[in-house]
């Protein structure tokens, strides 16, 4: 058997990739489905959508690359992370709309939570915060308004999933209902220290326990597919949340390894070992990927989390709200068209500042602007913000892990851009390394997949396959470096402070 199916149900679009020994791509299918908005704040999904689409896709790839389900070894699941789907373990249907992970709908639930005190211990047991980012608020919350849906869950009818559990779901006919740990890790509900679903939490949030999936090794076979969707029965043996998926395809499998994604925001996650790190900076603790050892017992590896909300996005705003920039790439030839920024600073907090600030109410500045000011200036500072927040990031996670950076790698559409690149190895002050295969999340979910199948026999495999596209070398000053952090940090600063009635000596860390 010569192929590993990845499938990577995403937030936009549904893709299903076919990987050989090598970790080369070999076939690719993708669809996008709708994106419903029925209130200020409230994203949903059709969880049909996502299975139809995910299966079309899947079938699609199968096809076009002329292969049988007898070619396929093993099939690895990554996906959108914390979007909630509550269903009918009879009939398999959703019993509401899948609650998205950007859903802001349970803000005010997490507040009182929060309010009640709830949060140092939902920190200790979870490694993460009480936001409805996560998705045990929206599952309370579908339990409470969806009717009848409580007293169904307690009486055992109905199955909670974030978006792999219903895919296995429906990719086995119900015979399993069950998530991999880097997935129930964002649930609120999963103590990552014990590696179980955990009752306090249960209570907390007020889920009953019925409707929990079983929770499995991230690398491990699971099911077999039903042999009616892809022409043969394939086993399931891959689970992992598409950020902790794209850490293992970029095989920074040990320690201190960290990757960032540079696509609409960056996602920077650092292999913290076998212990959960307790961040003192408002980072996310998380589980990376659980694996089962020589010894069969199960094997968690933790991370480090930290979201940068504006990346790529900034780049957008010179696009369309600015109109300097006729596409995304122009970026890079009209910030180099000139040496530096020359002063010009742009904190980039549209919406607020996320890690390590976490400030919901500054928004963004442009600032230390002369008469000589031009579009370039503009552009090199977008370029320069996207790099000092990430900096801001990973350094906090040296901080909180107590192990300094060799190299970061990269990987997402903007990490396309060889002067971003750049300037952030200049920035953070360690190479930048850019591989060849750039679908790292799929890969990841493939490689998880095919190592507990025998495809690969072992990580230090995997860490071989990893090749270089390009390595970028701090090459700025220091004195250089610093001027741009220490201007950076000034404007991070006003930038907070701006919009408040008083001035407020705020804290920074640095
Ligand atoms: P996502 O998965 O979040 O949709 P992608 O990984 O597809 O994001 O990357 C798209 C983002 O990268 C867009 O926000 C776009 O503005 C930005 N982008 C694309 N090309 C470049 C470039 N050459 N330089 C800087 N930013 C870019």
């Amino acid at each position: 058997m010569s192929l590993i199916l990845a499938l990577d149900q995403g937030t936009t679009s549904s893709r299903a990739l076919l990987f050989d020994h090598h970790g080369a791509v070999r076939g690719v299918a993708q669809q996008e489905f709708t994106q419903h908005f029925p209130q200020p704040g409230w994203v949903e999904h059709d969880a049909n959508d996502l299975w139809q689409s995910q299966l079309a896709v899947a079938r699609e790839v199968i096809a076009k690359t002329g292969v049988m389900a007898t070619d396929i070894a093993a099939i690895g699941i990554t996906n959108q992370r914390e979007t909630t789907v509550l269903w009918d373990r009879k009939t398999g249907e959703p019993i509401a709309p899948a609650i998205v992970w950007q859903d802001r709908r349970t803000f005010d639930a997490c507040n009182a939570l929060k309010a009640s005190g709830a949060e140092t211990m939902v920190r200790q047991k979870t490694g993460l915060l009480l936001d409805p980012y996560f998705s045990g608020t929206k599952l309370a919350w579908l339990l409470d308004h969806v009717p009848e849906a409580r007293a169904r869950a307690e009486r055992g009818e109905l199955a909670f999933g974030t978006v792999d559990s219903w895919l296995i779901w429906k990719l086995t006919d119900g015979a399993m209902h069950a998530t991999d740990a880097s997935n129930a890790s964002r649930t609120l509900l999963f103590n990552i220290n014990t590696g179980t679903w955990d009752d306090e939490l249960l209570q907390l949030f007020d889920i009953p326990k019925s409707v929990l999936p079983r929770v499995v090794a991230s690398s491990q076979v699971v099911a077999e597919t039903s042999s009616k969707w892809l022409g043969g029965a394939i086993p399931i043996a891959g689970i992992a949340g598409d950020q902790q998926a794209a850490t293992f395809g970029q095989a920074c499998l040990q320690t201190g390894m960290a990757k960032n994604t540079y696509g609409t925001g960056c996602f920077m996650l650092m292999n913290t070992g076998k212990a959960p790190v307790v961040s003192k900076h408002r980072l996310l603790s998380t589980v990376a990927w659980q694996r089962v050892t020589s010894t069969n017992s199960a094997e968690i590896t933790y991370a480090l989390e930290g979201s940068v909300f504006m990346a790529g996005a900034i780049i957008q705003w010179l696009r369309d709200g600015l109109g300097i920039i006729g596409t995304a790439a122009d970026v890079e030839a009209l910030a180099i068209s000139v040496p530096s920024s020359e002063g010009v600073v742009l904190v980039p907090a549209f919406a607020g500042l996320g890690a390590p600030w976490w400030q919901a109410d500054a928004r963004a500045t442009l600032s230390g602007m002369t008469r000589g000011t031009t579009r370039a200036h503009i552009a090199r500072a977008a370029l320069e913000a996207i790099c000092c927040q990430s900096v801001d990031v990973l350094q906090a996670m040296e901080s909180d892990s107590g192990v300094a950076l060799t190299e970061l790698r990269v990987d997402g559409g903007a990490s396309k851009n060889d002067l971003l690149m750049q300037l952030q190895a200049d920035l953070l002050g360690v190479p930048v390394t850019r591989p060849k295969v750039t679908e790292t999340t799929a890969l990841g979910a493939a490689y998880l997949a095919g190592l507990a199948v025998g495809f690969w026999q072992s990580a230090d495999d995997l860490a071989a396959h990893w090749q270089l596209d390009k390595r970028f070398e701090p090459s700025i000053a220091q004195d250089a470096k610093h001027e741009i952090l220490d201007r950076w940090h000034n404007a991070v600063r006003h930038t907070i402070e701006w919009n408040r009635p008083r001035a407020k000596n705020v804290k920074l860390f640095i």
